[in-house]
């Protein structure tokens, strides 16, 4: 029940987990869009405001000319005016073309003497067209920015009165537009380095500075607001395909970056759940290693209790039946102190425990001498056994009791998973290279291919019918692995389903050791 629960809860989490890191990616991956347009407006507002404060410096450039126009007004008498007006007032007169004084009523031009009559005219019909011209309050300044007979003019317009006559005029100044240079190079050639600069009107005529390009990204344009309200200042950054090309870049890398984390996020997620699918295998495995054990030991505990009882009981009807009862007795005991000295070797192993005491021993010997005791097990299940040895094999470097752990469980399993009859189990000790080999080979019910590389794992077992019919408990072939690798040794299994199986074990033979010269061959010495 508690399994299923956190099995369950583990599923959740997995669900809350995937759902969260798709979230958060959709997020991060459209705030790095995002991100990318925020760059590029920013970059036309900086462009728009470089552009705004340019046309502002221009502006405070005529108005400061226009200054000059008010000394003009303080003049009492019409004459006076006349004559100051033949002098300029200040400021950079190479900047004003021409001063014009009207007589607001009639539109007439009262200076210069011989106006442009294009403009006279103009003046007196604008004046008397447009009213508002006439009802400027007096000492207000305006601009007119307007094409007469298609060319551009600037005046600046400021209306005034007399103390002599109270009669209402007109001050007006031209600004030079024939040479655009005098207003317009030192604040172009300031942005010049790092932009495209020119002005149109809004015909796209160009007025002054080379044309830009208008369809192009970054491009921004301002009115003047004042004074050149007929023209546009426009302005392209010179880089605007690098600053593009790198707020791309950034892009592409802010996507690479995001996708990266999410991977890794989801390689994170795949490893906990691989772990946690290895823990609720392994934790299964444990279950049915204790439900095995618990097997192994009840079975031959009711066996051994049952013919102890007969025997105590003087139930035995002769002697032959009795010595029977105690072979029962006697192999249940065998078997039930193997599988406890497994566990306990394996329990030893889990937790770090197990120490061996390497010296040097001569192989044969400790199988020969292991063999022996387990003599009276192999007549009784009628297995035939063979034990062939090269004669002259070098010693290895090992722990008597883990090789006959090793030997036990070999020889346990080819008795296990072999056909009732029949049953064949031959030794081998053998030299090969720098290695002495022990070789268990039965003609057992085999293995499948795919089982061959678990078998070595912790509690398994193999899902055969005929395996599971046999008692077991899944580490002796564990236990087994563990002896060998710390002996610095190899095992090696090769069999076939129906045919039986053979491990072979790689001892490395002690440092210094001879190997015979010798090849292994035929039955040596049994
Ligand atoms: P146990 O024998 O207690 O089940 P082991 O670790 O010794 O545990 O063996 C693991 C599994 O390997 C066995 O359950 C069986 O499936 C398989 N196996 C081991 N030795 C042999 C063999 N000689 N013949 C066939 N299968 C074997």
């Amino acid at each position: 029940m508690r399994q299923f629960f956190r099995i369950k809860m583990f599923t959740i989490a997995t669900g809350i987990v995937l759902f969260s890191t798709i979230t958060i990616g959709i997020l991060t991956l459209r705030y790095v869009a995002e991100k990318g347009s925020v760059l590029e407006i920013s970059l036309v507002e900086s462009n728009l405001s470089l552009v705004r404060q340019t046309l502002n410096r221009i502006e405070l450039l005529i108005a400061q000319q226009d200054q000059t126009l008010y000394a003009y007004t303080s003049s009492a008498t019409r004459d006076e005016l006349l004559t100051r007006l033949q002098f300029p007032m200040g400021g950079d007169s190479r900047l004003v073309k021409q001063i014009y004084l009207l007589d607001s009523k009639e539109g007439t031009v009262l200076y210069p003497d011989a106006p442009d009559k294009n403009l006279a005219r103009y003046f007196k019909r604008r004046l008397a067209e447009e009213s508002k011209l006439g009802e400027m309050p007096p000492l207000s300044l305006h601009h007119l920015h307007t094409a007469i007979d298609g060319k551009y003019h600037l005046f600046t317009l400021l209306p005034f009165t007399l103390p002599e006559d109270e009669h209402s005029y007109l001050l007006l100044m031209e600004y030079q537009l024939d040479n655009l240079d005098l207003l317009f190079a030192p604040y172009v050639r300031e942005l010049e380095p790092t932009n495209y600069v020119c002005i149109r009107d809004y015909d796209n005529n160009l007025i002054y500075g080379t044309p830009v390009q208008t369809t192009v990204k970054y491009f921004v344009e301002q009115r003047f607001p004042n004074t050149f309200y007929k023209w546009l200042f426009q302005l392209v950054p010179r880089n605007a395909d690098a600053i593009e090309q790198e707020a791309r870049n950034r892009r592409m890398l802010n996507i690479f970056l995001v996708v990266v984390d999410l991977l890794l996020l989801l390689s994170a997620w795949f490893l906990v759940y691989m772990s946690r699918r290895e823990e609720i295998k392994l934790t299964r495995q444990k279950e049915e290693f204790i439900r095995n054990v618990s097997h192994e030991l009840k079975t031959p505990l009711a066996l051994i209790k049952m013919f102890s009882e007969i025997l105590l009981m003087g139930r035995g009807q002769d002697e032959r039946t009795r010595q029977e009862y105690l072979d029962v007795i006697f192999a249940e005991t065998e078997r039930m102190t193997h599988l406890v000295s497994n566990v306990l070797d394996f329990s030893n192993l889990e937790k770090g425990l197990q120490k061996f005491h390497f010296e040097d021993l001569p192989l044969d010997q400790v199988v020969r001498k292991h063999l022996e005791a387990f003599d009276y097990r192999m007549k009784k299940e009628r297995v035939e056994l063979t034990l062939d040895v090269q004669p002259g094999l070098p010693p290895i470097r090992g722990d008597r009791n883990a090789i006959a752990l090793v030997l036990l469980n070999l020889l346990d399993n080819g008795i296990k998973y072999s056909a009732e009859k029949g049953k064949k189990i031959r030794i081998r000790i053998f030299a090969e290279n720098s290695f002495v080999c022990l070789q268990v080979r039965d003609n057992g019910i085999g293995m499948l291919p795919e089982e061959i590389p678990r078998v070595f794992e912790k509690f398994y077992r193999s899902d055969n019918m005929t395996v599971r019919r046999v008692r077991g408990s899944g580490i002796g072939l564990s236990l087994v692995k563990y002896v060998v690798d710390s002996h610095g040794g190899t095992i090696q299994v090769e069999s076939a389903t129906g045919e039986g199986s053979s491990f072979t074990i790689r001892f490395p033979a002690r440092e210094g050791a001879v190997p015979p010269s010798d090849p292994p061959t035929g039955p040596l010495t049994p």
